[in-house]
């Protein structure tokens, strides 16, 4: 069972992927609900507002302990914001899981979103479709963070023990392939 957190921003795409990948997920929206997931899915959205919501639900001290026991958190966009130990562009707080530096908005605002190819060789995965929409970017990574994915020099996927952090949406098009690997090599890998 994959959870998604669904406070706000598009947790459904990515459940309707889990769905194409035959994957059973659920929405996340109170602490309870992760009891019985495998997994958590940060989607994107607006990091600003998801923290909001995240500290008005008090789901902080329940999401910290699922990340803490060692279950796969992948996060998206926005959702890779809430990873990330530091945020800048503006500067806000964060879950503070992930060793690395975040800048918001770093390809611009809405009207400068694009779709890239992207690869990742860590999980033998060529030419997979993603969608940047108002996309941060890592301008720092740090300790075991190791990247997996690129934008020409610019670094847009990361992985830190259970945790996998990419700066574009994967689940915005019709390739399931993304999930896919994330399932193989990070939740159901044992
Ligand atoms: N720019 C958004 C933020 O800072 C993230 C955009 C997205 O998730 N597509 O939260």
């Amino acid at each position: 069972m994959i959870g998604v957190l669904a406070i706000q921003g598009g947790f459904a795409a990515h459940r309707k992927t889990l769905d194409r990948c035959g994957v059973a997920s659920k929405e996340v929206r109170l602490a309870e609900a992760l009891e019985d997931c495998d997994a958590l899915i940060l989607p994107g959205g607006e990091s600003t507002t998801m923290l909001k919501l995240i500290q008005a639900f008090d789901l902080k001290p329940a999401l910290d302990q699922f990340a803490a026991s060692g279950k796969a958190v992948l996060g998206t966009c926005a959702g890779a914001i809430l990873l990330s130990q530091r945020v800048t562009h503006p500067e806000q707080d964060s879950l503070g899981w992930l060793p690395a530096d975040i800048e918001r908005n770093a390809y611009g605002s809405q009207v400068d979103s694009f779709t890239e190819s992207q690869s990742c060789p860590t999980w033998n995965l060529a030419e997979y479709h993603a969608l940047f929409i108002r996309a941060p970017r890592f301008t720092n990574i740090q300790g075991e963070t190791k990247v997996i994915s690129r934008l020409g020099d610019q670094i847009t996927g990361v992985q830190y023990r259970n945790l996998t952090a990419v700066t574009y949406h994967p689940e915005l098009t019709d390739d399931t392939r993304f999930h896919r690997a994330w399932l193989d090599h990070c939740v159901y890998s044992n």
